[in-house]
């Protein structure tokens, strides 16, 4: 699956779970998004929710802003970096992200990060379209 699809599906599932949610207010939203609520409640929101598997190791896993507003990605690649095609990147250059290095290709391994994941980031970052907060992810509009 390229980038841009897993998007617009992403945000499409996003988006169907937030249609139930329109009862609650923000802060009540945040918390239905946690993983523990989710696994229970939104089983196919994440193919990880079946095994009861997290993403990143932490405690307080909240699932709202899965990916992440400093994602960037072109399914083009951006540029040639010795040989290789840079597919996507961090706009922060996280400290604790990193790169996979393909064949031909580089793509931003947040594996170690878990910026997007806790609370307080994601109430600096609300809002109730996820498409609007993930506007700059994308190199080219995906709507
Ligand atoms: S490295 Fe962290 S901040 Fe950067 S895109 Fe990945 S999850 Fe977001």
């Amino acid at each position: 699956m390229s980038y841009s699809e897993w998007f617009k599906t992403h945000g499409k599932k996003h988006a169907a779970v937030m249609a139930k949610l329109t009862h609650m207010s923000d802060e009540e939203v945040i918390r239905y998004f946690r993983f523990e609520n989710m696994v229970q409640h939104e089983p196919d929101f994440c193919p990880l929710y079946a095994k009861h598997q997290k993403c990143h190791d932490m405690e307080d896993l909240n699932c709202y802003l899965c990916a992440c507003p400093n994602f960037r990605f072109d399914d083009a690649g951006f540029k040639e970096i010795e040989g290789k095609r840079l597919m996507s990147y961090c706009a922060v250059d996280s400290k604790d992200g990193d790169v996979f290095e393909g064949e031909d290709a580089l793509h931003q391994n947040c594996t170690g990060c878990t910026v997007p994941h806790h609370e307080a980031y994601i109430k600096s970052m609300f809002d109730r379209d996820w498409f609007k907060i993930m506007r700059k992810v994308p190199s080219k509009d995906q709507s």
